[in-house]
């Protein structure tokens, strides 16, 4: 996942793509589940999507997140197909709906470590 997490210092978003099928992945696996190809690279991806799933978590699992609950996990299905699993931002927990148009964000939270996210994307943007 190395090379996820270092675009996402430069403020891109990639997944992991199949050099057999051409299906985007996301996280990183050894195999493609559609063609069992092993052969793969990472391209960035537009960062556009709907969210799939989501869930709102109440409990604080840890102090330093505490002035923070609620917030919402998203999985978000990308344009190219692959779902990731982030946080959805700029948005109140009561309007998430399941396809709502979302786009990433990118929040540098420490000076190697940057956390793609997501926030609402007008329909028509
Ligand atoms: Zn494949």
């Amino acid at each position: 996942m190395a090379p996820f997490w270092e675009a996402a210092r430069r403020h891109e978003l990639v997944v992991q793509r199949c050099r057999g099928c051409g299906a985007h992945r996301f996280p990183a696996r050894e195999i493609c589940s559609r063609c069992l190809s092993r052969d793969a690279g990472w391209e960035r991806v537009s960062g556009r999507g709907s969210v799939f799933s989501f869930a709102i978590m109440h409990q604080v699992y840890h102090p330093g997140f505490a002035d923070q609950v609620p917030y919402a996990i998203v999985v978000v299905e990308l344009e190219e197909g692959a779902r990731v699993l982030s946080n959805l931002v700029d948005c109140p927990a009561a309007r998430i709906e399941i396809g709502m148009p979302v786009e990433v964000v990118f929040e540098d939270v420490a000076a190697e470590v940057t956390l793609p996210k997501f926030r609402p994307r007008r329909r028509d943007a």
